[in-house]
C-alpha cells in the first residue's frame, strides 16, 4: 500500500522518524510530504528540511521526500494515493488529528481515509516546537533527534545569533 506521511517537520524529530521506520515494515511506499505553508512561521525553509529528512531517510528504499504547498488532498490526487499517516501522541493530538481527518475526507470526496499510528512511549512528549526551545536554551537534545538535525540547529542558532537573520 502507498501511504502519505504529511508534517511541518521544523525539526524532524526521532518521533517522526519512529512513524516513518515503522510504516516502512508495512507499507510499500511511504511519500512524506513537507507542507510549504507560507503562513506559518518556521525555523528552517522548506529546501532545508527537505535535505535534512532525506538524509534522514536514505537508508530506507520505500520512503521518499515531497514538498508541497497546497491541500495534501490535492498531493493524493496528484499521485493516486488514498491513505494519509498522522503520528498520535495524546488525546489532545487525538482530538485535533480526528478534526483533520474529518476535514480530509470531506475534501477528498469521501475517497481519503487516515490512519493514525500511536507514537512509541520513548517518544511521547516529542515536539518540533519543544526542540527548538530547549537548543535556543542551550539544551542538549542528542537524545532526540538525529544527529543531522543537531547540527543543523546548532548552525541555525548560531547564524541567529550572529544577527546573520534566517
Ligand atoms: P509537530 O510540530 O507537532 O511535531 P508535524 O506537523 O511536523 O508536527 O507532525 C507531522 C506528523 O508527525 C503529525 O501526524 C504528528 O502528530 C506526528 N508527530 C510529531 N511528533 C511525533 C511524535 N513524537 N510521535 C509520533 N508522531 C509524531
Amino acid at each position: 500500500m502507498h501511504v502519505v506521511f504529511p508534517g511541518s517537520f521544523d525539526p524532524p524529530t526521532y518521533g517522526h522518524l519512529n512513524i516513518i521506520e515503522r510504516c516502512t515494515a508495512m507499507f510499500s511506499r511511504i511519500d512524506v510530504v513537507i507542507a510549504d505553508n507560507k503562513n506559518k512561521a518556521s525555523l528552517f525553509s522548506v529546501d532545508e528540511r527537505f535535505h535534512i529528512l532525506k538524509e534522514i531517510v536514505s537508508v530506507y528504499e520505500n520512503v521518499r521526500i515531497f514538498i508541497w504547498d497546497s491541500l495534501i488532498v490535492k498531493f493524493l490526487t496528484k499521485h493516486n494515493a488514498h491513505v494519509l499517516v498522522r503520528g498520535v501522541r495524546s488525546a489532545s493530538d487525538y482530538e485535533y488529528e480526528f478534526m483533520l481527518a474529518q476535514l480530509n475526507r470531506g475534501l477528498g470526496k469521501n475517497k481519503v481515509e487516515t490512519l493514525f499510528i500511536p507514537t512509541d512511549q520513548k517518544y511521547f512528549v516529542l515536539r518540533s516546537s519543544v526542540i527548538k526551545e530547549i537548543v535556543m536554551l542551550g539544551g542538549d537534545v542528542s537524545d532526540k533527534v538525529p544527529k543531522v538535525v543537531v547540527h543543523a540547529l546548532q548552525k541555525k542558532f548560531t547564524t541567529i545569533r550572529n544577527g546573520e537573520g534566517m
